[in-house]
């Protein structure tokens, strides 16, 4: 019996799709737990955890430090968080910091949203809006 554990978790499944294929690149195996949920509840990926992916305990640290390497993890986990600009409203089509179009619109989950979602089973519709780009992985806010 294998023992499996949790060594992180993704917001989105693609990211955990992609991190998965690396991984088994080399030669470690690997389980994705939560997909489905997120893929039909995107919006309570947050709450939940995310994506969450599982490999064998014995090989957890060379996973972690494969992920760390393929820049899977940030190296600097203490370092401040990134700090979110606010641009105009133009920029809900198009990156502002590489020009891409390849975005996506995603919500930030707080506490009030996860307590919405205890008390009165659906989250409130007033969230914090956050653009993500694809192509440079910044994140944005738009006025
Ligand atoms: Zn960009």
């Amino acid at each position: 019996m294998k023992d499996w554990i949790n060594i992180i978790s993704f917001t989105y499944p693609h990211e955990a799709h992609l991190a998965k294929a690396f991984l088994e690149a080399h030669d470690i195996e690997v389980i994705i737990k939560d997909e489905l949920t997120v893929q039909m509840h995107n919006f309570l990926s947050n709450a939940i955890g995310g994506v969450k992916i599982f490999v064998e305990k014995d090989k957890s640290e060379e996973a972690l430090s494969l992920l760390e390497e393929g820049g899977y993890i940030d190296k600097n986990p203490s370092e401040e968080p990134q700090k979110i600009e606010v641009f105009s409203s133009e920029y809900k089509n198009i990156c502002p910091y590489c020009g891409g179009a390849n975005i996506v619109r995603k919500n930030l989950p707080g506490y009030t949203f996860a307590l919405s979602i205890l008390l009165l089973g659906f989250p409130i519709p007033f969230l914090k809006r956050v653009y993500y780009c694809y192509d440079c992985r910044r994140e944005w806010k738009v006025k």
